[in-house]
């Protein structure tokens, strides 16, 4: 797919937008709004309502209706349901390059990697999980406690019910796919928050949603902010709450959704270690371990943010990396040929310059890129730094930005002494020609997805997730199904 420049001139339609409720665009009952921003230009793009406890109230109503047994989406066949859902997959590739070019602009991210990852990958978990729909099976059990023959006893599984989710926004579309696609799939019906900061993505794919032809309600997306989410997740009659965002709001979700034990998936952040080893195919691990920081400009919870960097190539690795750091090209995420784009907000880049100071305050040497940045718009320096040690705020935490700490190691022991340390669990990479080494090092690793000799490589059917705060549960493959299915068990006396 091509990004032309008609298109790019033509920009993003400034009409204020609404929120989907019970199939009906509608504004906030109060009528506030929420303005969001081209982070390249820092200029209003347009509004969206800001939802309030009432208007969540009234997306879950819809929901829940949606949900009731003889409602038109629950009278619909597995094989009908699968095949909504994989037209929803087809639109969202037919529109694939307006997409790209949405969530370039709200989120600030280069339209080429939008169209190379995100519009497809938010394609595929729709058409993955469209085959699951008529695959959700329960067991015929044998029931031992009478005589054989004289008890039937098999489960069936069920769809959960409503479903709260609440997304980031650093890969806006992407997240929503992975989370509508397995709670459709299942059966449930969702009331969808999409992040403040990047709204406009998620209400485009609720028109497609409805293109598609789901009935009223099964889909409902409520645009706010955190207070909308929070509200969300106290709903006394939702009965799920799937969540990725920040490690911190994870545990306050966690004690906010106790009212009325709601089931809860999380999907936190993390710091994720890429190991080198001194006999790896350098060049190789040097590309993809640039791109494991600097792809989403580092706003990526499975950033390879630490990089462990065997004593005897440390020089060279460091050497490598800084030359393809200053090779980026940055600039205006929707420019095709923008490799590193601005930071989605003013507060995400004064984060990112905090840890910048505390790095040097710290003791750490900083390499910076050596581009000049726009003078408008959240732009962020790419940095490496070198001369860091644990217990440094640089080293320890998420920085979500594009900003790597590079660490020297002897042997693996001194690897895993560090990272058992580390609260978050989500990736881990290893670089090695040895195999024995590479598969040492990934069982060492505690963490849900362990990359060998590349990075950034993901399948709507492989599982997505954390060991450790980096979260609960798994996203994609048929394990995120688990967590949109109830299982009930039907014991019969047949005499
Ligand atoms: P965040 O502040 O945790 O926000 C995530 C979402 O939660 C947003 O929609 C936000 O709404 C909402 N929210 C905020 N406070 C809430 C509350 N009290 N109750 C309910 N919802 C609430 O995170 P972020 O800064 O947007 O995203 C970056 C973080 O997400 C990073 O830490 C990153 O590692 C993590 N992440 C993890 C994954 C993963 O798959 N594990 C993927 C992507 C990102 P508003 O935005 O409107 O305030
Ligand atoms: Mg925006």
């Amino acid at each position: 797919m091509s990004v032309t420049t008609e298109r790019l001139a033509s920009g993003i339609s400034t009409t204020p937008r609404k929120m989907l409720v019970g199939g009906v665009w509608a504004d906030a009952l109060d009528g506030a709004v929420l303005e969001t921003l081209d982070p390249a230009t820092e200029e209003v793009l347009t509004t969206v309502p800001l939802g309030g406890t009432a208007d969540v109230d009234r997306a879950v109503r819809a929901a829940r209706a949606a949900f009731e047994p003889g409602s038109p989406w629950r009278r619909l066949s597995p094989s009908q349901r699968g095949r909504l859902i994989h037209r929803l997959g087809d639109l969202v590739l037919e529109h694939a390059e307006e997409l790209a070019l949405t969530e370039s602009r709200d989120n600030g991210k280069p339209v080429a990697y939008a169209a190379l990852a995100d519009i497809p990958m938010a394609a595929d978990l729709f058409h993955y999980m469209s085959g699951w729909t008529t695959k959700i099976e329960g067991n015929t059990i044998p029931f031992s406690a009478a005589p054989p023959g004289s008890f039937l006893s098999y489960t069936t599984r069920e769809p959960i019910g409503v479903v709260g989710q609440i997304i980031p926004w650093n890969f806006p579309l992407m997240m929503a796919a992975w989370k509508l696609a397995p709670a459709l799939a299942a059966g449930c019906t969702v009331v969808l928050k999409p992040a403040e900061q990047t709204p406009l993505s998620a209400l485009r794919l609720g028109e497609l949603i409805q293109e598609a032809g789901f009935p009223d309600g099964v889909v409902n997306i409520v645009t706010g902010d955190g207070a909308t989410g929070a509200a969300l997740v106290a709903h006394p009659d939702v009965d799920k709450v799937a969540f990725t965002g920040s490690t911190e709001v994870g545990k306050e979700i966690v004690r906010a959704s106790a009212g009325n034990l709601k089931k809860l998936t999380l999907e936190l952040g993390g710091k994720s270690p890429n190991i080198v080893y001194a006999d790896a195919d350098l060049p190789r691990a040097v590309a993809a371990s640039a791109g494991a920081i600097f792809f989403n400009q580092g706003e990526s919870c499975m950033a390879g943010s630490r990089l462990y960097v065997q004593r005897p190539v440390l020089d060279q690795v460091v050497e490598g990396l800084v030359a393809e750091m200053n090779r980026l090209v940055v600039g205006v995420g929707a420019d095709p040929a923008t490799q590193l784009g601005p930071l989605v907000s003013r507060e995400q880049l004064d984060r990112v310059r905090g840890y910048l100071t505390s790095g040097v305050r710290d003791g750490a040497v900083p390499h910076t890129g050596g581009q000049s940045l726009p003078a408008t718009g959240y732009f962020a320096p790419p940095t490496i730094f070198t001369g860091a040690e644990p217990g440094m705020r640089i080293v320890d935490e998420e920085i979500f930005g594009p900003v790597l700490v590079v660490l020297p190691f002897d042997g693996l022991e001194d690897v895993v002494a560090v990272e058992r340390a580390n609260p978050y669990g989500l990736a881990a990479g290893v670089f090695t020609r040895d195999v024995g080494k590479a598969f040492r090092t990934a069982d060492a690793m505690r963490a849900g997805t362990v990359f060998v000799n590349t990075w950034n490589a993901l399948d709507a059917a492989l599982p997505f997730g954390g060991y450790k705060q980096s979260g609960w549960g798994r996203e994609m493959g048929h394990a995120v199904l688990e967590n949109y299915l109830e299982t009930k068990t039907v014991i019969a006396d047949l005499s």
